[in-house]
């Protein structure tokens, strides 16, 4: 059965139509720039045929939906009816969309009640589903969150030490994110190394313009870097992750900054982009590390030691690391990252083959074989996940 999986974003909708539970990519393709004087619709079909579309307005979601179907019915389906179901990706499920779910109109409505937890994200989902909704009346849609993965996390690792009336009443505790993928690349290894996920543990690394880490025991996460919201934990492309929080109340008082532009510094100004003064894309820094550049060096040593404190943390909290994954942007293209963590890793018992992580975006140990902690490289893939999800629910 051909399922759609739709990741609506503010500006943007990535899709990917597959055949499952084959897991076949049908088509795939992405729209951006939505409500922007021009949009760009890019489409490709599994029979490597290309559709590039740079000069047409997509001024809401749905019209770049109604695009996305009309080149699906130029060749791929013969109707849409051949579509039977609509996974979205929802980043937030806050409290109480804790797991996977057919999607109703209560649920539509919870989604949106998670809006002060995520006001990036739940406005375009909201629309994505409303729009599913309409353009494909007989195709049930599902729910994937992001946060589902991580409802495992025991209360003392998502509890903050803030007065626990603001847990209680206000919700604010961690939820962390990336959930689909952490899930997806824990399983892919357990399958590798032929073992039952639930006896091993694991330490998944997302490591992209977002980051986060993930502990990973007997399957379940049991904590991760990212928070209340995907601010914290690891340093990103331009956000800060961790930092004193008495940083914003310093700034607050002494240069008069209000929330907003605050929310801007650590979201937008500050990770690689604030420290290196140059670029938020861990492409250009590393050029500029190997040509000696003072100023991306300094932006890379932070980042890359970020990650090996998580990796510490999480392997004394499991007492056992089995397996260190790397995943997304940079965990699958950067054999430097890769390198400068996996280094610092002795206590563990890591030892890295340079010549194995020499590798870019594709699936493969970079460990020794005399390792004691397998280390891989593994792509990671929301899209199939969010596919096999919804394939169980419906199929139920
Ligand atoms: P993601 O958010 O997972 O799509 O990751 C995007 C980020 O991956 C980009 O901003 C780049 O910094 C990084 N990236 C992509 N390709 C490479 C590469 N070959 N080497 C280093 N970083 C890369």
């Amino acid at each position: 059965m051909k399922i759609l999986v739709l990741n609506c974003g503010s500006s943007t909708v990535k899709y990917q139509l597959l055949e499952m539970p084959a897991g076949e990519v049908v088509a795939k393709g992405n729209v951006e720039r939505i409500g922007e004087p021009v949009g760009i619709l890019k489409h490709k079909t599994a029979d490597g045929k290309c559709v590039e579309i740079t000069d047409q307005v997509f001024p809401t979601h749905e019209a770049g939906l109604n695009k996305v179907f009309e080149l699906l019915l130029a060749g791929t389906v013969k109707s849409l009816d051949e579509i039977k179901a609509v996974g979205h990706r929802v980043v937030h499920g806050g409290e109480k969309l804790t797991h996977t779910c057919l999607v109703d109109d209560s649920i539509i409505e919870a989604i949106n009640g998670v809006y002060p937890l995520d006001p990036l994200h739940v406005p375009a989902h909201v629309i994505g589903l409303n729009v599913a909704k309409k353009l494909l009346p007989n195709a049930p849609s599902v729910a994937v969150f992001d946060t589902s993965f991580h409802q495992t996390i025991p209360e003392y690792a998502y509890l903050y030490a803030v007065p626990y009336k603001l847990y209680k009443e206000d919700h604010i505790r961690r939820y962390g994110a990336h959930g689909t993928s952490h899930m997806y690349v824990a399983n892919r290894m357990a399958k590798i190394l032929g073992k039952d996920i639930k006896d091993l543990n694991i330490i998944t690394c997302h490591i992209g313009s977002g980051s986060s880490i993930t502990a990973v025991e007997g399957g379940k996460s049991v904590d991760t870097s990212m928070g209340l919201t995907p601010l914290e934990g690891l340093v990103m492309g331009t956000r800060c992750g961790d930092i004193d929080p008495a940083i914003l109340t310093y700034l607050g008082r002494t240069k008069g900054m209000n929330a907003d532009e605050l929310d801007e510094l650590i979201n937008k100004k500050s990770g690689l982009l604030g420290l290196s003064e140059i670029s938020n894309d861990c492409r250009v820094l590393e050029e500029g590390v190997e040509k000696g550049d003072a100023a991306s060096i300094r932006a890379m040593n932070v980042f890359n030691y970020r990650i090996v404190k998580y990796i510490g943390a999480y392997a004394m909290v499991m007492g056992r690391v089995d397996a260190i994954v790397f995943t997304a942007g940079i965990g699958e293209n950067s054999p430097y990252v890769r390198g400068e963590v996996c280094k610092r890793l002795g206590l563990l018992g890591v030892e890295i083959d340079d010549e194995r992580n020499d590798c870019h975006g594709k699936e493969r140990k970079i460990s020794t074989d005399a390792s004691k902690v397998d280390v891989w490289v593994i792509p990671t893939n929301e899209e199939l996940a969010i596919a096999q999800e919804t394939f169980d629910i419906v199929n139920r």
